[in-house]
């Protein structure tokens, strides 16, 4: 073999795995031109029954391995493409082409499908609009499946250990299509730590690789890997001794995790005393329990887009009802922060078509989409109004850039709790509303947007994005995200400082507020809520009850002097390891002495 062995991305999700890679392309493969005779007809009928009965089950059994996995309404995206594959009229279309046209199985399907897309793309109906891609995944599927290639089924199907899944770009859909059982670990060329498809491997606790340059056209379906989720790395043909040491770095993790889950019922408080609010970052409803369980406070951000990631429709007013109720009783004691919808950017759900745009994450994303959207966003205000009878439910806006915005928010709070009250609706009178800091405008007009809310959140992944003008999903510009960065350390002190100016509670939800480094950041900046994904509560806890506020401020206040994002890192690893004894933490996020 050419080339390095040992392969270096971004480490994205903990964990070391060692097993086969599987080699992921999720697109319409090449159908072979294959000509058929009049005999063939009814064998080329049979192979596509076959193959379309194939899909269908396997649909069925992801359909119900989701319900229990993620939930009763996640499970709805593959009753919509089980329907579409039962529907009589298509699979009558497709077996006319291979009766009358003589086509191949495959090449009568590629056509109808494509066709069938291309006709409900021109369509009026949003409805039919929104299949679309429902379509392309029927598809996909099944002319793998006629063309000898199921990625789906060979993973789910093999025999031995769980994959290691490969793929060039890695898509939150792409992210919850397989589960633990079945995939060790994701390794993409493309994506950061922030990027959304890291984001929900970290919650879903899959360890993960990013930005993998170079490299990865070396692996092979089969070939043996380890991939450290840690320290980005992934080694190809490992040698037994590095497997064994691979291994035995993973136990000691396990075994750091478990000293740190000794602590889960501790508070989260400072040696000296000062208290910390410890929330989790809820993307997937099956996280909750694992939230809830390693002792999160409540829930300092709700991603609400992932509920339609995947989907062919929106999700129903009763049906966000019953998702933000069954959070809030989840976590009785506490306040749960759902945010409205955070489309466009990397996440693109089908039911809302987003335009193309040369600069998705300086286009039509987030509440951008929602104010000019007032009739989906108004489903979702209503659906948390609601849903604030049953718990401390609250609502947080991304990507904020000026006063007009929130304001524009809470007229159309006020539209809906008018018309929920005139329709005999119960609900609350009011609901808390919170802003996220993720850009300079919000960053620099922080006293304002204090004035007009309830509490801020820092986004620090969108913050550091929109400051360094470093895209978060970028690779090969990964080495130049920092939050560290010392433009990013004054805007967090001058937003806490805003903050703690007008008495109201101050967050971190971004990925940072998970990093070891920045616990002891944020705290000497005046911050005292974090908001982690549920992986990190117990680490964060722990290092949190190391940590003294006084000695975090004056590392802090030499922070905000300093002149580069090394200068900072450096302070922050002196000034860590002086109070904490730091093996085992997880190595990706901490440099080293
Ligand atoms: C952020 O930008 O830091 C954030 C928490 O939001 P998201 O990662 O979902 O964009
Ligand atoms: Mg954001």
């Amino acid at each position: 073999m050419s080339g390095t062995r040992v392969l270096k991305g971004i480490g994205v999700s903990p964990g070391t795995v060692v097993g086969p890679a599987y080699v992921v392309q999720w697109q319409l493969p090449d159908v072979p031109d294959r000509p058929i005779q009049e005999e063939d007809v009814p064998g080329e009928i049979e192979r596509l029954h076959a193959a379309v009965d194939a899909v269908r089950n396997h649909l069925a059994e992801l359909r119900d391995r989701t319900q229990e996995r993620a939930g009763v309404e996640e499970a709805k995206i593959f009753d919509a493409q089980i329907l579409m594959l039962d529907d009589v009229e298509f699979r009558g279309a497709v077996e006319r082409l291979i009766r009358q046209n003589q086509l191949s199985a495959e090449r009568a399907f590629e056509f109808e499908s494509l066709e069938l897309r291309a006709r409900w793309a021109q369509s009026p109906s949003a409805i039919l609009r929104q299949r679309g891609a429902d379509i392309l995944g029927i598809a996909v599927r099944v002319l793998q499946r006629l063309t000898g290639n199921s990625i789906t089924d060979i993973i789910e199907h093999h025999e031995g250990p769980p994959a290691i899944v490969l793929t060039q770009e890695l898509s939150p859909g792409l992210t919850v299509e397989f589960d633990n059982a079945h995939v060790a670990g994701f390794v993409s060329a493309e994506g950061t730590r922030t990027s959304h498809a890291a984001i929900l491997a970290h919650s879903l606790g899959i360890p993960c690789v990013m930005g993998l340059v170079g490299g990865m056209d070396q692996v092979a379906t089969g070939t043996q890997l380890i991939l450290d989720g840690d320290r980005g790395t992934v080694t190809i043909d490992p040698t037994p001794e590095e497997i064994a040491e691979a291994l035995a770095r993973e136990k000691r993790r396990e075994e750091r995790e478990a000293e740190l889950a000794s602590v889960a019922a501790e508070p989260p408080v400072t040696k000296d005393g000062t208290s910390v609010e410890l929330k989790a970052n809820v993307d997937l409803p099956e996280e909750l329990d694992d939230a809830a369980e390693r002792g999160a406070q409540g829930v300092g951000l709700v991603r609400t887009e992932f509920l339609i990631i995947g989907r062919a429709e929106l999700p129903s007013e009763d049906e966000q009802v019953a998702y933000f109720t069954r959070i809030a009783q989840r976590f009785p004691d506490d306040s749960v922060v759902i945010r409205s919808y955070d489309l466009g950017g990397d996440k693109f759900p089908v039911p809302f078509r987003p335009p193309r745009e040369a600069n998705p994450f300086l286009g039509w994303r987030a509440i951008r989409v929602c104010l000019d959207q007032p009739e989906i966003f108004i489903v979702q205000l209503r659906a948390m109004l609601r849903a604030r009878i049953h718990g401390d439910v609250r609502l947080m806006l991304p990507l904020i850039t000026g006063v007009e915005e929130l304001r524009a928010v809470r007229k159309l709070l006020d539209v809906a709790q008018r018309d929920l009250r005139r329709e005999g609706i119960p609900c609350a009178d009011s609901i808390p509303v919170g802003v996220m800091i993720e850009t300079p405008a919000a960053a620099l007009l922080a006293n304002e947007l204090a004035a007009g809310s309830d509490f801020l959140s820092v986004g620090t992944n969108d913050l550091t994005q929109y400051i360094l003008a470093v895209d978060r999903g970028n690779a090969g510009l990964a080495d130049r995200f920092s939050s560290y960065h010392p433009a990013v350390v004054r805007a967090l002190k001058y937003v806490a400082d805003a903050a703690n100016r007008a008495k109201l509670s101050v967050s971190v939800c971004g990925e940072m507020a998970s990093e070891p480094l920045a616990a002891l950041l944020l705290l000497g900046l005046g911050y005292s809520v974090f908001s982690v994904a549920p992986p990190r509560l117990a680490q964060i806890r722990w290092l949190v009850r190391q940590l003294d506020v006084g000695v975090a401020k004056s590392i802090a206040e030499q922070a905000l002097q300093a002149a580069t994002t090394q200068e900072v890192t450096d302070l922050l690893t002196d000034g860590l390891h002086k109070v904490a004894d730091l093996e085992g933490l997880h190595g990706g996020w901490l440099p080293d002495p």
